[in-house]
């Protein structure tokens, strides 16, 4: 099962913008928010939600006020000042609270309850270029790697039930812990970029992470026509790194009404956009057919 991640080394680059007019292409794909901290792939989906469940990951500390005498030992022993009293009321700041177990071990009352920690909802929905699996994390909550996991396993088993060719997928930004998640196992990484010296940075930053767990990647050059030298530095950047440019996309104010209206811009018909992200498309399942067959 090709599974396909559309990646940037930092937000803002018009990754999903690309993701989007993908979708729109491929057809019959189960497609895959793993942004789990801003997705943006609903905004233009506009998705209806058929399945929705908690993500639950980790513990918490949670003080149970019948129980607890206020004697403030856990207040003392919790190393990241977690604990606050107030009134002569113990409680945890769950937003503080590492799960260390601590307090909950040493209470002499064992008034500390430890249940699991609710980090976000999952969610299936329909679109109309067909099933969207997403999440959203809640603010502060970890584990989103696991979470980018999560939802690739329920990607691919979805692909399987609907028979559905090919898993498409908008990944998060930067480096980090869930961007490893999305690539990790994927038979094309399509890298998307801006031509300034902070997108070839980044950019760098992401192929660096891209051949280190050994994925294919290939490169969108997005606003190409505004970068001048700095277009040519990405160019440079990506010829010394071996990385395939298969569309240098030209800036167009369409693209950002299109996005706003809640359509790709392939489907909006902005040709001077949808022309070479076409030609991308093309592309990347030529480089996904000779991955598999090779
Ligand atoms: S250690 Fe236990 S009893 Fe003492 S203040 Fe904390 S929760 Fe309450
Ligand atoms: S579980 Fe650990 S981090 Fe959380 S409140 Fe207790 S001692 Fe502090």
């Amino acid at each position: 099962m090709p599974e396909i991640t559309v990646i940037s080394g930092k937000g803002g680059t018009g990754k999903t913008t690309v993701t989007a007019a993908f979708v729109h292409l491929a057809g019959n794909a189960v497609l895959c928010d793993l942004d789990v901290d801003a997705p943006d792939l609903p905004l233009i989906l506009r998705p209806t939600r058929e399945v929705a469940v908690d993500f639950r990951a980790g513990h918490v500390a949670v003080i149970d006020p019948s129980r607890c005498n206020a004697c403030g030992f856990c207040m003392d022993i919790c190393r990241f000042g977690a604990i606050v009293a107030a009134d002569g009321e113990y409680a945890v700041n769950p937003l503080a609270c590492e799960g260390c177990k601590a307090c909950v071990a040493l209470c002499p009352a064992g008034a500390i309850d430890f249940p699991v920690r609710r980090c976000g909802r999952r969610y299936r929905s329909q679109t109309r270029f067909g099933p969207l699996i997403h999440a959203q994390l809640f603010p502060g909550a970890e584990n989103s790697g696991l979470l980018v996991s999560e939802l690739r396993r329920e990607a691919r088993e979805l692909a399987v039930t609907t028979g559905r060719k090919i898993i498409l997928s908008d990944g998060a930004p930067g480096i980090g812990c869930p961007v490893i998640s999305s690539l990790t196992g994927t038979q094309l990484a399509v890298l998307v970029t801006e031509p300034t010296p902070s997108g070839r940075h980044d950019l760098e930053r992401v192929a660096e992470l891209t051949a280190r767990f050994e994925v294919p990647a290939a490169v969108i050059l997005n606003k190409a026509d505004l970068g001048g030298p700095a277009a040519g530095a990405v160019r440079e950047a990506c010829a010394a790194r071996g990385l395939p440019i298969i569309a240098e996309i030209p800036y167009d104010p369409g693209v950002t009404a299109a996005m706003v209206a809640g359509q790709t811009v392939t489907e909006a018909g902005i040709e001077a956009v949808a022309a070479p992200l076409r030609a991308a498309w093309s592309a990347i399942l030529e480089l996904t057919a000779a991955r598999r067959a090779a």
